[in-house]
């Protein structure tokens, strides 16, 4: 299997697993992480996109310390909270990054003139499809690896997490620079470097989505349960 650039996908996640092995020679998950993204950026130069929720920011400054000036997608699905819009505007200004704002195809104004309102409430996974997985697939194209912010502890659904994988269904390499650290290393990792946190999280909102769809976590639960949290959606199609 070959991406844009000629290159078998099979060879370049043996190559990036080497490569985070190796990392962990060199100062455990944060060590891997930071080799895995030196080897995308070798790999894979502009053809390399980092996907963020705008939850945090320790993945945008993790890969623009490594990368300065690396592409950064926002998916601004119309739905989000103000806070995380708030967010994105900071880490724009505040970190070398390229930040690129991706959009649906269509404003949810349009979107509930032709499909009816709230079709996150009547049809979820078809909301996610138009507003999230169509702008990713989009911007996706235009490269031939993407990083996430993904980790194991996220979810029960999430324990399997490779540190860099084949996304099959797009034919691109992803990278998951982060996918062992627990919530204690994102916490150390914060504290270290003054990291932009959105002020939802103080609320309770520990992974932050859309507004309709997305609820503060109680204590003890997985970080995730409070995203569709009135349904059996525990994904939204970008990942898994
Ligand atoms: S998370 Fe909710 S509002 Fe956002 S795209 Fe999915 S269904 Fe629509």
């Amino acid at each position: 299997m070959t991406i844009a650039s000629g290159l078998d996908v099979h060879v370049l996640v043996d190559e990036g697993a080497q490569a985070a092995m190796e990392g962990r020679d060199v100062g455990g998950s944060y060590g891997e992480a930071v080799q895995v993204l030196e080897w995308a950026h070798e790999r894979f130069g502009d053809r390399l996109v980092v996907a963020t929720s705008m939850t945090d920011a320790v993945l945008a400054h993790l890969t623009s310390t490594v990368i300065p000036g690396v592409r950064l997608a926002f998916i601004d699905t119309g739905y989000h909270f103000p806070e995380t819009l708030g967010m994105a505007d900071a880490v724009e200004a505040s970190h070398p990054v390229n930040l690129l704002r991706i959009t649906p195809v269509q404003s949810v104004a349009e979107q509930d003139a032709t499909r009816g309102p709230r079709l996150y409430e009547r049809n979820p996974d078809l909301c996610c499809a138009l507003r999230k997985v169509e702008p990713l697939n989009r911007v996706l194209s235009e490269h031939d690896a993407w990083v996430s912010g993904l980790r194991r502890e996220d979810a029960a659904t999430r324990t399997w997490i490779p540190t860099v994988a084949i996304d099959a269904k797009r034919n691109k390499v992803k990278i998951n620079p982060i996918a062992a650290w627990t919530q204690a290393d994102v916490d150390a990792y914060i504290r270290e470097h003054s990291i932009l946190i959105n002020p939802l999280q103080q609320e309770g909102y520990l992974s932050i989505g859309c507004a309709p769809c997305t609820k503060p976590v109680t204590d003890g639960s997985d970080v995730r349960a409070g995203r569709w949290s009135n349904s059996a959606k525990t994904e939204c199609g970008m990942h898994l």
